[in-house]
């Protein structure tokens, strides 16, 4: 049963959606698809609005952004409700997914968006020594951007925040699977008072966020799957629109012989678990020593069987937030099982949610010629596989067309850094269920078919500017050395120039 149904025609003669609550398949409400030419009036609006908003001082783009965040912090049960319908998932798991990592990412950029965008003095090379640089920031015009159905409230603020504090305009197309929470954001800042047209959002399908891109936006956010990934970057690449693509993972965890056991097992269960798995950095794929792979897979099982699936709003577990997902899964079930692999833990439907519902599921004697251990799940499926050292380990992690993220569990830090560097993957966590989303000041961004670009990082909030250096010249000279005339003795001069700064290694150094 599908969360989702097309209405071919609405009251008013429009295409659109009704939505049900995907664990308890109660009806939720409907909406109207958005279609290419209003996608473009909303641009058009956008746009008008920004060349505004692009003169207000950063300073007082903040208010509205600590204006929003106050009616997050107030309204979050009600906001709590609604993604929690939209998504099946249980309460705790949305604060902690959704309301913690969005009022962290409004209050980080409201603390440092004025220092983030000023003018930047910048000292020149040696050569141009004799002028002076500053590098100013503005804003790109209108950001689109497009989220996934996993996270569609807080995967639509991230780039949301800091595009409208660079000054931007920002149209958001959420997933149709979960459209009322990503309609959120467009009420909040809303009701924060922000001028009509900086934050909109288009609900729709594929059809609307592909219309998006060809609308005549300056930068796409995109998040989602790969395949879409690649059409979108398709459509950018026709219209010169610059795009960052968080893409699809198949993240690995390496589990080396000197891990803390207990930790490790707590940690890999909950980074394929969370969010009933549907996480992009989620640990799909676990490669453990044979030294103490007994002990590991016993703690993982028995943490596993602990697990609560539900539908109540209390559960560790939930059921899929997008039912089609369910395929997937038994898909890959049935593959393991076939080759060879065994399942300790769960490995079917959960019969008695509503919903659909994959019970989590532990799988033992795996290989890489099993889909489970090659393509993204998306869902409580936790493959683990016996290697002989953490070279093995290495090797097979690195054998994957992904490279979002990863994690090694190891006592020794070292040892731990030693992985880091060679694990082909955006990032890594070393004894940490994959933080590096939630974390700032992490430049964050995928690798191979995971990803293009950076969200996050020091230079965050610049992903959404034009860096735009002027340079003034400081003596008042009437004319230069390279100006018109091109004399035979200017040329001689700067002939003596090259060899005095370039030719002696001192010199160089100073360049
Ligand atoms: P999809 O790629 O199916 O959809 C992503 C968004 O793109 C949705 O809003 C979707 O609309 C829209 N869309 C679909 N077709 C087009 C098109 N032709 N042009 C423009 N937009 C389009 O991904 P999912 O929603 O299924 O999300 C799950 C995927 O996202 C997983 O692969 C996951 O790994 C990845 N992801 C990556 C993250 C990262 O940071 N790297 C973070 C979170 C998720 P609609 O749904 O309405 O069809």
């Amino acid at each position: 049963m599908a969360a989702i149904e097309p209405i071919e025609k609405n009251a008013a003669g429009r295409r659109g959606y009704s939505v049900k609550n995907p664990a308890t398949l109660e009806p939720i409400g409907e909406f109207q698809v958005t279609n290419a030419e209003e996608v473009r009036e909303a641009v058009k609006r956008a746009r008008v609005a920004q060349a505004k908003w692009a003169r207000v001082p950063v300073k007082e783009r903040v208010t509205y952004v600590q204006r929003a965040l106050d009616l997050l912090i107030e309204r979050e049960e009600q906001i709590i409700d609604v993604i929690c319908a939209d998504t099946g998932r249980g309460r705790m798991e949305t604060r902690l997914m959704e309301i913690i990592p969005s009022a962290d990412t409004m209050a980080w950029f409201a603390k440092r968006a004025e220092s983030m965008l000023a003018d930047r003095k910048v000292g020149l090379q040696t050569l141009l020594k004799m002028k002076r640089m500053v590098v100013t920031h503005r804003p790109l015009g209108v950001i689109g951007v497009i989220a996934p159905w996993n996270g569609p409230f807080v995967l639509s603020v991230n780039p949301t925040i800091p595009a409208l504090l660079a000054g931007n305009a920002v149209i958001i197309k959420p997933s149709e699977i979960t459209p009322f929470s990503g309609g959120l954001i467009e009420e909040l800042f809303r009701d924060a008072g922000l001028p009509e047209g900086l934050v909109q959002v288009v609900l729709g399908d594929g059809e609307t966020g592909a219309a998006l891109v060809e609308a005549g936006i300056d930068k796409l956010s995109f998040t989602g799957s790969t395949a879409t990934g690649r059409k979108v970057a398709e459509s950018a690449g026709r219209n010169l629109v610059q795009v960052s693509l968080e893409l699809g993972g198949k993240d690995a965890a390496i589990v080396c012989g000197d891990a803390n056991i207990e930790r490790a097992a707590r940690g890999v269960l909950y980074g394929a678990m969370f969010n009933t798995g549907q996480f992009c950095c989620g640990t799909e794929r676990v490669y453990v020593v044979r030294e103490i792979a007994d002990e590991f897979i016993a703690k993982v099982v028995e943490y596993a069987k602990e697990l609560r699936q539900g539908s109540d709003g209390t559960q560790d577990v939930s059921a899929m937030t997008w039912p089609k997902q369910m395929e997937t899964l038994e898909r890959q079930v049935e593959d393991a099982l076939a080759k060879g692999a065994r399942v300790l833990v769960g490995g079917k439907r959960n019969a008695s949610i509503e919903g659909a519902a994959f019970e989590p599921t532990v799988l033992v004697d795996v290989n890489h010629s099993m889909l489970v251990m090659t393509e993204e799940a998306f869902g409580p499926l936790l493959p683990i596989m016996v290697v002989e050292d953490e070279n093995e380990a290495l090797a097979l992690a690195n054998d994957s067309p992904f490279g979002l993220s990863g994690t090694v569990w190891t006592r020794d830090n070292a040892r731990g850094m030693r992985i880091a560097k060679e694990f082909e993957t955006g990032s890594i966590c070393v004894n940490e269920s994959s933080l590096t989303y939630g974390a700032h000041r992490a430049p964050f961004g995928g690798v191979k078919q995971s990803g293009m670009g950076y969200v996050h990082g020091e230079g965050a909030i610049l992903h959404f500017t034009r860096q735009v250096p002027v340079i003034f010249d400081r003596l008042g000279m009437k004319t230069e050395q390279n100006w018109y005339p091109l004399t035979e003795e200017k040329n001689d001069g700067m002939g003596k120039l090259l060899k005095f700064f370039y030719g002696s290694r001192i010199w160089r150094k100073m360049a």
